[in-house]
């Protein structure tokens, strides 16, 4: 479930925000909660974040975008999260879509808390802090029993400068011009529901689950199936790309048998070749031999035939005699 969160200052969002990773077990993306996480992390980011305020500008979108992104690639946020306090604008928004566009995580609801003008200055105008346990009340819609003094421990009420009538219209004027816009931005993309941010936090929190239930059970049923689905084309690939690189794995086996045949061929055609001139040249050397025999045994002969006529030639000198 991958949701955006809209609403003014004083419309109760981000109470709305936490209730719903408690019931659907995903983070809240609060950027200003982040932002100091990374700040005391001394991240790259948060340095970067920290040089910003330092010098008293505005965290550039980047920044807070890269520490967006990075924390929606923690495993936590691998089944959605809520997004609270960010996009502030139209460029914001764009950029995060982009974003979540390469992440492959597009949202998938903007809900808005809405509430009136009139209330959101009483809710805001209207808080009283107790200045030693911290409770919280509203003169307006909460008040103490005893005005000014703390119902818990007596001590006395305080309202914080930030919450004057001119600061408070002033933070509603801020929104107004900047993020009123993405009610439309949103709408444009089918994407925006509303809720009454009025009556009691579980009510309105009922009423942004149904809208949930309604809005993103049968989108998450249908990307399941397109998931199963792809799934399943990637398995066919899989099983095909298989089957090619043994096919393949086996002509090569063939073509390494083959190339064996032809060395074996040719080493016996070698060999036979070898013995052949061996052969011939040995041949050639006994005939050589033999020629050289007879030649010697004919002068051998040719000597005898001589000696013996000689021979002869005595005799028949001395019977003349
Ligand atoms: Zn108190």
């Amino acid at each position: 479930m991958r949701i955006v969160l809209l609403g003014a200052p004083g419309s109760g969002k981000g109470t709305q925000a936490k209730l719903l990773t408690e019931k659907f077990k995903i983070p809240q993306i609060a950027t200003g909660d982040l932002l100091r996480q990374e700040v005391s992390a001394r991240s790259e980011l948060g340095n970067r974040a920290k040089a910003a305020m330092d010098a008293g500008e505005l965290v550039s979108d980047q920044v807070v975008l890269g520490i967006i992104q990075s924390r929606l690639t923690k495993p936590d946020a691998r089944t959605g999260f809520v997004l609270d306090g960010f996009p502030r604008n139209i460029p914001q928004a764009q950029e995060l879509d982009a974003m979540l566009a390469r992440l492959g995580k597009p949202l998938q609801l903007a809900v808005l808390v809405d509430v009136d003008r009139e209330v959101l200055m009483k809710r805001l105008t209207g808080r009283r802090g107790c200045t030693s346990c911290g409770a919280i009340y509203n003169i307006y819609f909460s008040p103490p029993r005893v005005p000014g003094k703390c119902d818990k421990c007596g001590s006395v009420l305080q309202h914080r400068s930030d919450d004057n009538e001119d600061a408070v219209r002033r933070r509603l004027q801020v929104y107004e011009t900047q993020s009123a816009p993405l009610v439309s931005y949103y709408k444009a993309q089918g994407k925006l529901r509303t809720v009454r941010g009025i009556g009691s936090v579980n009510d309105i929190f009922k009423n942004i689950c149904d809208i949930i239930e309604v809005q993103i059970r049968p989108l998450a049923a249908a990307m399941s199936r397109a998931e199963a689905a792809a799934a399943q084309a990637a398995q066919l690939a899989a099983r095909k790309a298989a089957k090619e690189s043994a096919k393949v794995a086996s002509a090569a086996a063939a073509a390494k048998k083959a190339a064996a045949k032809v060395m074996k061929k040719a080493a016996k055609k070698a060999k036979k070749a070898a013995k052949k001139a061996a052969a011939k040249v040995m041949k050639k050397a006994a005939k050589k031999a033999k020629k050289a025999a007879t030649k010697k045994a004919k002068k051998k002969v040719v000597k005898k035939a001589a000696k013996k006529a000689t021979k002869a030639k005595a005799k028949k000198a001395k019977k003349t005699k």
